[in-house]
């Protein structure tokens, strides 16, 4: 089962209270994909970089079962670049700087051979981006994942809301959520948002879990109680990529699946805060998911009698 991952290939610079990185590889559709193709393969990325893009990590990339026909590299062009500030409270963050640079005039082109994705994976990024994608696909996916920020909201809100009529899961954080309804309570939130054409809707909050909302159902999911967290960049995107490889490898789209979906997304984006950028998603294998998997469902796990 193939999944379509769209999405930034990018640079990043990041500073947290533990430490400070030049520029760095990072990128929504970068994260996504080191995630997701931890369950499913391939991977088919639709993104845009410029002749600065390192080829070792578009082997390492293409190494992990990622397609890479529809990433296109303007030669003569700089990648996208982000530089972000975190504070002792990580779940706030500072945009110190936003390049667009490739992805200024960005026009996606997807291949013949990717027509055959029913999973979706519309990451960060432009929105009438995320939307060609969609229309260039001639048959209707099983499901369409999306994300977006509160950048997006802010310069392209009118071609998000479009977008939104096509989607069927929203992820956001908190802030997003609130952002995008113009409500604080998450619950108002989840109620104005499910009205603006996404069926589902996750909640990410951080180092306090994610909600996942349908109808009049509510899902809360913890984060694992990490002792360090060291670079939470990325941990959204690596949720994403969690949460769509299990679905598309389930090939089961219910709301229960969905609940499972989150826990193994929860558990994917556990590990990358654990090191600076990309380094932790490198680094893990399949016993390693597994194990931190198990320790999610002990975290939740419990026996109540009522009398
Ligand atoms: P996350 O921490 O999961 O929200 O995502 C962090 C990644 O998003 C970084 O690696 C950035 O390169 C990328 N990013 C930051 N701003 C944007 C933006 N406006 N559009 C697309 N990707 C972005």
């Amino acid at each position: 089962m193939s999944v379509l991952v769209v999405g930034t290939m990018a640079f990043d610079a990041i500073e947290t209270p533990f430490g400070k990185s030049d520029r760095i590889i990072g990128g929504a559709a970068t994260y996504i994909a080191y995630s997701a193709s931890n369950f499913v393969k391939p991977i088919k990325q639709i993104s845009v970089v410029g002749g600065d893009f390192p080829q070792s990590e578009m082997d390492d990339l293409a190494s992990r079962g990622v397609i890479l026909e529809g990433v296109q590299i303007k030669k003569d062009e700089k990648s996208f670049f982000w530089s972000g500030r975190y504070h002792m409270d990580m779940n706030e963050r500072d945009t110190l700087d936003t390049q667009l640079n490739v992805l200024a005039n960005f026009e996606p082109i997807l291949p013949e051979s990717y027509q055959d994705c029913e999973f979706v994976m519309l990451g960060n990024g432009v929105p009438a981006v995320q939307h060609s994608v969609l229309k260039q696909m001639k048959n209707k996916p099983k499901l369409v994942i999306m994300d977006t920020m509160n950048f997006w909201m802010e310069t392209a809100m009118e071609d998000l809301e479009k977008l939104l009529k096509d989607v069927d899961v929203l992820l956001v954080n908190d802030s997003e959520a609130r952002q995008l309804s113009a409500q604080y309570s998450i619950v108002k939130a989840a109620k104005e948002i499910l009205k603006m054409g996404p069926k589902y809707l996750v909640v990410k909050k951080g180092e306090h879990g994610a909600l996942l909302f349908h109808e009049d159902k509510v899902f809360v999911a913890p984060a694992l109680p990490l002792e360090e967290v060291f670079d939470p960049t990325g941990a959204g995107d690596t949720f994403a990529g969690g949460f769509i490889g299990h679905l598309a490898k389930t090939k089961d789209i219910s709301f229960e699946n969905m609940k499972t979906a989150i826990i193994v997304g929860s558990a994917m984006a556990s590990f990358c805060v654990e090191k600076f950028g990309t380094t932790r998603m490198k680094e893990i294998n399949a016993a390693d998911i597994n194990s931190r998997i198990k320790q999610f469902v002990d975290l939740v796990n419990f026996e109540i009698e009522l009398v």
